[in-house]
């Protein structure tokens, strides 16, 4: 039985080839990055058209398009893409209540196939299970390259030194770095981990004491260290040396952490499934979506009448993402519920490949209040252009179309009462709905929101269905 022999890993992968198909750092700067349109085009048809082959081979995918009438040779370029039906993680999940470990998925049978090298992740998983994902070598490398690239994009360079923040267990986030550190970069991944794993104070020693140059890490995490250090240690973070933020920045707004931290703050998109797909170049001006590897569109919200369509650019939407080159489980038009839109024109850095904006919120966590659309997000934002506060925030939905913000103030000099209308007055006049304000001592959101034990941090509670006692 072939099926029981374990695999060797160099065996199960030819690396030259996939570098080739897949440039890293630096050489991708020199080719793929800067090629003409046209030949762009052509390099991800062929990448496209490869993809939907495996994809056909995955039970899940054939289920699904021939409910919807496809046959495999209706697609035959990323014209017909939108041909193709959408499916989100609720789709997923109904796959995953059938095997919890092994949906369907997965184009791997453990029964029938030759063993392979695997790696496993999963989402947060905040409710029930956490979302499995199954990655074969040529997956995992594909998504490492990827990381390389990005980080060199984002200057990092070998010897510099990289604290990762992340939390390291079954979320993809903190180990799917330190592959494409360790493997891509030359630099060198420091694992601390979440807050959880090396408290905060024990974090910022090791940081100065090891010369760190770049932090990886969730953007209220960040902030919240240069907190720490700043009002508790009596230090100032802009003399630390670091030099650049790496982070999922959202709506946070990236002036604050750089001001912090006295460093460059670079936006990245990604997800479990399939790591990063879009990253800021150093001009900072939307997400670069590396095109040789996926496709992402931006499909708009439905309307009155329930029909969704692909948005212009400019235009919000939530995120699309196909990939064009993972074995185990391709990503065909997954709807990752993400809301963005395409930044116009070219970017100043001379890279053909499309940007979005940073990600605004997730269409799922939107709350209509009377009538607006609500994103805690947006919230967030708004709460961190503050002084007074420190950034922290939980919004608490109530019966009654009744959101109230719990913000924290950055100390006990600030005038709660002042604090709390200003900020009622500027939700008001940005996101026009009015919000109730109630303003908090520092750290007392901490045990709600998670934010010294999580990477997954919690922003919205939804209190509508509990009943007063
Ligand atoms: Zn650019």
């Amino acid at each position: 039985m072939s099926a029981r022999v374990p695999p060797r890993y160099h065996e199960a992968i030819d690396l030259d080839a996939l570098c080739q198909e897949f440039p890293p750092a630096p050489e991708f700067f020199d080719t793929v990055w800067t090629l003409p349109e046209e030949a762009l085009r052509a390099r991800r048809e062929a990448a496209f058209l490869k993809q939907m082959e495996r994809a056909w081979q995955v039970p899940f995918y054939r289920r699904r398009w021939s409910a919807a009438g496809l046959q495999p040779g209706d697609i035959r370029s990323l014209d017909d893409l939108k041909l193709i039906p959408t499916f989100s993680v609720h789709d997923m999940r109904e796959s995953l209540e059938r095997d919890p470990f092994w949906p369907d998925y997965f184009g791997v049978n453990p029964a029938t196939d030759e063993a392979l090298p695997l790696v496993f992740q999963t989402s947060g998983g905040t409710t029930g299970l956490p979302r499995p994902m199954m990655f074969a070598p040529r997956d995992r490398e594909v998504m490492n390259i990827v990381t390389g690239r990005r980080l060199f994009m984002q200057g990092v360079r070998p010897f510099d030194r990289l604290q990762v923040t992340l939390s390291l267990g079954l979320p993809n986030g903190g180990l799917l770095v330190r592959e494409g550190i360790q493997k891509y970069t030359g630099a060198v991944p420091i694992m601390t981990g979440s807050g959880a794993q090396t408290p905060t104070r024990r974090q910022i020693e090791l940081m100065r004491a090891w010369g760190v140059t770049h932090l990886i890490g969730f953007p209220a995490y960040l902030r919240h260290m240069a907190l720490v250090a700043r009002d508790e240690l009596g230090l100032d973070p802009r003399g630390f040396g670091i030099k650049g933020l790496i982070t999922h920045l959202g709506v946070e707004d990236r002036g604050t952490l750089e001001e912090l931290w006295g460093a460059d703050v670079y936006d990245t998109y990604g997800m479990n499934e399939f790591g990063s797909v879009a990253v800021d170049c150093a001009e900072k001006s939307g997400m670069h979506v590396f095109e040789d590897c996926f496709a992402v569109e931006v499909l708009g919200l439905p309307d009155e009448h329930g029909t969704r369509r692909l948005a212009a650019e400019g235009e919000d939407g939530s995120a699309i993402v196909t990939t064009f080159f993972k074995h185990v489980a391709p990503m065909i038009r997954f709807d990752t519920n993400d809301i963005t839109s395409f930044a116009p024109g070219r970017c100043a850095c001379g890279s053909t490949h499309r940007r979005i904006t940073g990600i605004r919120g997730r269409a799922d966590g939107m709350v209509k209040l009377r009538g607006v659309n609500v994103f805690p997000e947006a919230i967030g934002a708004l709460v961190a252009a503050d002084p007074r506060g420190n950034g922290e925030f939980l919004c608490v939905l109530e019966r009654g179309e009744r959101m109230v913000v719990r913000v924290e103030m950055s100390d006990g000099s600030v005038a709660a009462d002042v604090f709390a209308a200003d900020l009622a007055g500027r939700f008001k006049e940005a996101l026009s709905v009015r919000l109730e304000v109630e303003v908090v001592p520092k750290g007392t959101l901490a045990p709600l929101t998670g934010l010294d034990t999580t990477s997954k941090i919690r922003r919205l509670i939804d209190r509508r269905a509990v009943q007063e006692a």
